[in-house]
């Protein structure tokens, strides 16, 4: 039995309704976090309290509540006890306890849907008197991941992204009860999970799988615990058409028939943005131009960017086009094969 619903509303087992309602309305009270304060303490021992009061004010969830809390004695007392503290039961009070063993342990765990308050029965064995389940503990880590170009990689970039988390309901305030009904927001559970928006930095020179922590961002930390961490994966993507070699970048370039025979001169996107590269009168297909510089930048070093030409024969040819590549056939006698 980890929690003692009686105890956190200061009463006794045989409190009337009346008593559980005006215990709980006087706690409740004193621990609103409007009035106590919003400490992860303050809200925690609310929700206690609420907790409390949802099985307590309910007639079957306390009589299964009451079932494994007298198991829970039961079994903490041991079976050495039974004959001492036999001259003070009543028979039916024993009777009622053997019926108890008999329907309950066969059942394995008690499990209170509305609260998720569940645990086994064999653990009740093992259960010890510190309050374990009190003790501040660490949230989850959390890890996600994050796409980059090599270039965002070289200069340094920010990336907005968005994470599912759990946090306590913003309409109840973690109450889980609103002007006295079940709050819709979070369905009376207090908590609620929302998308919670980063703007992360990622630094220059950053390498594929590095990881980025935000601390404290991951899951949220239990009985006033720290939160746990978001860890970042960096996976440095290569854009489409680009290729890396060491600092070089290299890429594949086409050019026209016509601008490969007479010369051109046409932009590029490089690293430092578009530059204009001169394409020499009678450039062969896979012929490679050097822009010394444009590559990467790393550890006072920079690379090149390596352009390759390939000739690309236009998809649609005009008729006019067609026959003017005719009238070159005709009056050419070049053999580009002969050796
Ligand atoms: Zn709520």
């Amino acid at each position: 039995m980890t929690k003692d619903y009686y105890k956190i509303l200061d009463i006794t087992e045989f409190s009337t309704i009346d008593e559980i309602k005006c215990a709980y309305r006087a706690l409740a009270r004193k621990y609103h976090p409007d009035i106590a304060g919003n400490s992860p303490s303050i809200i925690a021992k609310f929700k206690e309290i609420n907790e409390a009061y949802e099985v307590l004010s309910n007639k079957t969830r306390k009589a299964d509540y009451d079932a494994a809390r007298r198991f829970y004695s039961y079994a903490q007392n041991g079976a050495s006890k039974k004959t001492n503290t036999s001259n003070t039961c009543t028979d039916s009070n024993i009777n009622q306890k053997n019926n108890f063993d008999k329907k309950n342990y066969n059942k394995k765990t008690f499990h209170d849907k509305k609260t998720n308050f569940s645990f086994n029965w064999e653990e009740l064995f093992k259960f010890s008197h510190t309050n374990e389940n009190r003790t501040p503990k660490k949230g989850e880590d959390i890890y996600s991941d994050v796409e980059i170009s090599v270039f965002e990689a070289i200069n340094g970039t920010s990336k907005v992204i968005n994470m599912l988390q759990t946090t306590i309901c913003p309409k109840c305030n973690g109450r889980k009860f609103v002007n006295g009904g079940k709050c819709e927001n979070c369905n009376g559970s207090g908590e609620t999970s929302i998308y919670k928006r980063f703007n992360v930095k990622i630094p220059a020179g950053i390498k594929d799988k590095s990881k980025i922590r935000l601390a404290e961002e991951g899951e949220k930390g239990i009985n006033g615990g720290k939160n746990g961490d978001l860890y970042l994966t960096i996976h440095i993507k290569e854009p489409k058409g680009y290729k890396t070699e060491g600092l070089n970048i290299l890429k594949t370039i086409p050019v026209t028939p016509f601008e490969a025979v007479l010369g051109a001169e046409i932009k590029i996107p490089t690293i430092k943005g578009n530059v204009a590269l001169k394409i020499a009168p009678k450039t062969r297909s896979g012929q490679k131009i050097r822009l010394s510089g444009c590559g990467i930048e790393q550890n006072n070093k920079i690379g090149d960017m390596i352009v390759t030409i390939e000739i690309q024969i236009p998809k649609d040819l005009s008729t006019e086009e067609i026959s003017l590549y005719k009238k070159l056939q005709e009056i050419s006698n070049h053999n580009v094969r002969e050796i």
